[in-house]
């Protein structure tokens, strides 16, 4: 019988060989404007959706938010990374290297912890694929039958966060955000209170500010709204102050979460460390992806930090289904799990993750388990700025 030619036993060796990526940029309207703190309104989402294709014609996806104000990523950016930097470290790789990969790309251009992200949930669905296992396998298997959902409240005023929290509740939810730092802090403590009232002593409430507040401010609402039983605040003050956010610690009855500020496993450290933070949002965007967000969690969960996983607002199924396979597999996830593709008027996948009986269930099939919708992709492709 006659000797294949070398290159032919490489492919059939390593049938992973990545031959392609394509940096697809995306702007889909919301359902409705999303308020911040901070006072930005968002009425599209921005993701950068990643498509990995291996040498045995298999595809996998990957998303990640545009967010300047969080990681600094902007769309085109995402894009010009992927292109200029990503894909040609990638492509001849192994995809089943997922760690050997995940490190290159760390190492390859300093922050860009989005298009990081997006290439990393893509490699993760394409080896899920491959093997015939979900995405939760590859993370070290289910560690829990469900997962806490969360849902955000950030309505202008209270009488519609009020109506929005009524109907949810109904609809499964037993946990909300409130998003504060927006309207002035008597109005904000006397909303915990009226959403306490509306929705009864069983549910849970946090809120985040999203860096909106001063330190007066923060001082302020953790004092007047303690009694409304809110689980956590997030991210009241800028993200480098750590100073502000100990001095705050110390006199809150409210526990704080870090965000914008939990930016790498050494911010978290440090943060906890010198006694700021009692919990920690871990987002695919900020650490790089599955590998590196994973990694935080299990440091989190060690250092007795409580976790919350969450979507930059607007992200479609593709990221939420990440999310959702790092949220059955991270050792601890006290403070729930808040994806966001609710507020997309068109979804990117067939079928849309959604919440029931306050959790979200695991997709099941192999990969990330979802099946992207190749015209939406097409239908909503940003133009070029
Ligand atoms: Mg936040």
């Amino acid at each position: 019988m006659a000797r294949k030619p070398a290159a032919a036993q490489r492919l059939e060796s390593a049938p992973l060989l990545i031959r392609r990526i394509d940096a697809i940029p995306v702007s889909i309207p919301l359902v409705q404007a999303v308020l911040m703190g901070g006072g930005q309104k968002f009425t599209h989402s921005e993701s950068l959706i990643v498509r990995v294709e291996a040498v045995n014609g298999l595809v996998g996806w990957g998303e990640a938010s545009a967010a300047p104000t969080m990681t600094g990523d902007s769309l085109e950016g995402m894009v010009a990374a992927v292109e200029r930097y990503f894909a040609p470290l990638l492509i001849g790789q192994n995809a089943l290297d997922l760690g050997m990969l995940a490190r290159r790309l760390a190492h390859a251009v300093i922050g860009n912890t989005g298009p990081k992200a997006a290439c990393d949930v893509a490699l993760h669905d394409l080896v899920g694929k491959y093997l015939g296992v979900p995405v939760s396998a590859l993370l070290g298997g289910k560690a829990r039958t469900s997962v806490l959902a969360l849902t955000q409240l950030a309505n202008p005023d209270v009488e519609k966060d009020l109506a929005e929290a009524k109907q949810k509740k109904r609809a499964g939810y037993g946990f909300f955000k409130l998003k504060v730092g927006v309207k002035p802090v008597e109005e904000e403590i006397a909303s915990a209170y009226a959403l306490r009232k509306a929705l009864g002593p069983e549910v849970l409430l946090c809120a985040d500010a999203n860096m909106g507040m001063t330190a007066a401010e923060a001082r302020k609402y953790v004092a007047g709204a303690a009694d409304a039983g809110l689980l956590f605040l997030e991210q009241p003050l800028r993200d480098n102050d750590l100073a502000g956010m100990l001095a705050l610690a110390r006199m809150s009855p409210v526990p704080l979460c870090a965000d914008e500020s939990a930016h790498s496993i050494e911010a978290i450290i440090d943060m906890q460390r010198q006694g700021a933070i009692a919990g920690v949002n871990i987002k695919t965007i900020k650490m790089g992806g599955l590998v590196g967000a994973m990694r935080t969690a299990v440091v989190s969960d060690a250092l007795g930090l409580a976790v919350n996983l969450a979507s930059k607002t607007g992200e479609s199924s593709i990221g939420a289904a990440a999310l959702v396979h790092l949220g059955y597999t991270v050792p601890n996830l006290d403070w729930g799990i808040n994806l966001t593709n609710q507020y997309l008027a068109t979804d990117l996948v067939k079928q849309p993750l959604r919440q029931k009986d306050g959790s979200f269930e695991c997709p099941a099939g192999p990969g990330l388990g979802v099946e992207v919708d190749e015209g939406a992709l097409r239908r909503f492709r940003a133009k070029k700025h």
